[in-house]
């Protein structure tokens, strides 16, 4: 079982007040806080070992570079990778998908070939492709969306050929919040021998992720939202991809020999890692990583559960409420409309009353031209909120309904 009053206490922002009222937080889509322990170890790296990974043979140097390290390999061990050169850290999600897109789009995608996406995707699931295709000549496919958030894997299944490249979609979805049945959409595609990548920036931190059991061929992630520090992310990918496709960018570190006339790459996971690599940054996420096992991820799922139950109970009483996105399996996030208020004019009005929620059209524009919508106000929510937060939130949901009239 969750100790949520200890929790809250690891988060020193939930405990300040904004305005009035001690700050509601139904943001952690956008981004998660941070427990004090992520801060306290980036502090420590930066006052006490900081100095550059992987090129110096002194004591400052080779703590750090063990440090980072051995952040691969918590990171490996939580999403259970084979081996810890398929971790390539990166940016985050959006450099993640990029890097999968240019490279395997340089390796295996030529004119008239097809890459399937779905069509309730965040914009870096979406333009990445688009610009692989602008360049080889290949056409995007896309996976449709039912009514009430749910991909329809019936028609997934119609659009396969002996074109189709990859397929990428999300493992949830950060408009509507349904969790995608992403067994099943890698299974059907590996049954055409057509490898997937997962976009897990809404996942990794509100499911058990494998990688080996669901034998995806890709996954990514942000730090930022799984309560690390912002500017580190991952790619997790099968090995043999990993050797098969091309470096993405050159630089330091990614290299073995260089000459005028010839240059030699590094091996995995170096290969993916020029420049110099936010270290510091990934030895902060490894910190919200092993926090998270702490609490333990089973636990976490079971409180977020709740809450949301209890969320969807009481929203749903509100009057003229409109929510996007019934999935019976979704993460803590509702998407809604309240009556013909405006999404920012709700999102300014709970603002002032110290709730922090998204509104707009979260990236996801081709979502919101399906619901014929411009955007939504978004409450996402996660193992730190509370009960008492989402009466609060209920409460202040009906006040700004009535001042609107
Ligand atoms: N995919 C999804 C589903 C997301 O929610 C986000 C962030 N909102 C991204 C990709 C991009 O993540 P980042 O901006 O951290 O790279």
């Amino acid at each position: 079982m969750i100790d949520i009053q200890a929790i809250r206490k690891d988060f020193p922002i939930l405990n300040q007040k904004t305005y009035n009222h001690q700050i509601v937080y139904f943001d952690n889509a956008a981004t998660s806080q941070k427990p004090q322990i992520v801060i306290d170890t980036t502090n420590e790296y930066y006052l006490k070992y900081n100095s550059n990974i992987h090129r110096g043979v002194h004591y400052l140097s080779e703590k750090m570079t063990e440090a980072y390290e051995n952040a691969r390999k918590t990171v490996k061990s939580f999403i259970n990778a084979k081996f810890q050169h398929e971790i390539i850290f990166t940016s985050g999600t959006t450099e993640s998908i990029n890097l999968v897109a240019f490279t395997f789009g340089e390796k295996y995608i030529f004119e008239n070939d097809e890459i399937i996406i779905s069509q309730n995707e965040h914009h870096s699931n979406i333009v990445p492709w688009q610009m692989v295709c602008e360049r080889k000549g290949a056409k995007i496919k896309v996976l449709p969306l039912q009514y009430n958030g749910e991909l329809d894997l019936n028609a997934y299944k119609k659009l396969f050929n002996d074109k189709t490249k990859i397929v990428a979609v999300n493992h949830a979805s950060n408009s509507l919040g349904t969790i995608n049945n992403i067994e099943t959409i890698i299974k059907i595609a590996h049954e055409h021998n057509v490898p997937v990548l997962i976009d897990g920036a809404q996942g990794i931190q509100h499911q058990i992720v494998d990688v080996q059991q669901l034998d995806c061929d890709f996954y990514t992630f942000s730090g930022h939202k799984i309560y690390g520090p912002t500017g580190t992310g991952v790619l997790y990918g099968k090995e043999k991809w990993l050797n098969e496709m091309p470096p993405y960018k050159g630089g330091g570190d990614m290299i073995k020999t260089v000459t005028f006339e010839k240059t030699t790459y590094n091996d995995l996971p170096l290969k993916y890692e020029a420049g110099t690599a936010n270290f510091v940054g990934a030895i902060g996420l490894s910190a919200a990583i092993k926090y998270v096992e702490i609490i333990g991820m089973k636990n976490i799922i079971e409180y977020e559960e709740m809450l949301f139950k209890y969320l969807k109970e009481k929203i749903s009483k509100v009057p003229e409420i409109r929510i996007y996105g019934t999935a019976t399996n979704k993460i803590c996030l509702i998407s809604f409309l309240l009556g013909k208020i405006h999404h920012f004019d709700t999102g300014m009005m709970l603002d002032k009353m110290d709730i922090a929620v998204r509104t707009g059209n979260h990236c996801n524009q081709p979502t919101m031209q399906f619901y014929g919508i411009e955007g939504t106000v978004r409450a996402s929510l996660t193992y730190y909120n509370t009960i008492e937060e989402i009466d609060y939130f209920i409460d202040s949901l009906i006040k700004v309904k009535q001042l609107f009239g």
